[in-house]
């Protein structure tokens, strides 16, 4: 996905098929090396593209301001605010308009630990339409740590380029928010709303973390756990595999 970020993996069978692609072998967050680069389209403008400081909307390349979830809500539009979030310096500012998101986890690879300069990132996947900037919608800088590009094309990291807070990574259907920009997160409604389900990529971690939750070698729901006490890989645990065997066993 990322074409399939490792991030959107523990959807459900029916929210993760709304990703076309294959799973990669790549350890990364991001598997999007087959990603076209635009590059040379979006080199004619006069202003840089690594990010959009500019209300300009009249160029191919401001087409994303018009699209979930960069798209401005309109005042009167049914939009119901859940919650809100912001970067440090507060030029970014967003509502959210789901209660929870729809899954929360801990990516221990090592592209989250160097993004994040953190032991491990914690990340909350919604739709894009489930968000509304309502400040910054100019002030936000890409990143593609695949292509190591600025330019924006999918699946990309996404910060605010003034104070480069992480505000989200974009996938071609889904977004992973940052649990800790959210106003409230502190609370015991935001720690039980938030709460992840599991951890991946758990042998690259930095740290162990003995707090009971599934953590899968890999993409979670779709590769071998990790012993709790141990950290050890558990050959034959993934969950899909197990869940093939027992398909051909029924036919
Ligand atoms: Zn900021
Ligand atoms: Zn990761």
């Amino acid at each position: 996905m990322l074409l399939r970020p490792c991030h959107f993996s523990i959807l459900s069978k029916r929210t993760a098929s709304l990703f076309a692609r294959p799973l990669s072998t790549s350890p990364r967050c991001f598997k999007m090396s087959d990603a076209p680069n635009h590059n040379s389209k979006h080199s004619r403008g006069d202003e840089p593209h690594q990010y959009q400081a500019s209300s300009r909307t009249d160029r191919e390349e401001d087409q994303w301001k018009f699209r979930a979830p960069y798209k401005i809500h309109d005042k009167g539009e049914n939009f119901p605010v859940k919650w809100k979030g912001k970067c440090h310096c507060g030029t970014i500012q967003y509502e959210l308009s789901r209660d929870k998101p729809l899954a929360s986890k801990y990516c221990h690879c090592t592209t989250c630990q160097r993004m994040h300069g953190a032991p491990f990132q914690w990340a909350a996947i919604f739709h894009k339409e489930d968000i509304n900037f309502t400040r910054g919608h100019h002030d936000l800088g890409w990143y593609d740590p695949t292509a190591k590009s600025t330019t924006h094309h999918l699946p990309c990291k996404v910060q605010c380029a003034y104070c480069r807070t992480p505000i989200m990574d974009e996938g071609r259907n889904m977004i992973l928010l940052f649990p800790t920009l959210i106003e409230g997160i502190n609370t015991k409604e935001g720690r039980e709303a938030f709460a992840a389900q599991c951890h991946m990529f758990y042998p690259q971690r930095v740290v162990d973390i003995k707090d009971g939750l599934p953590k899968f070698s890999r993409l979670a729901d779709e590769s071998d756990l990790c012993d709790e006490e141990t950290g050890e890989v558990m050959e034959g645990t993934n969950p899909k595999e197990k869940e093939k065997k027992e398909e051909k066993k029924k036919e």
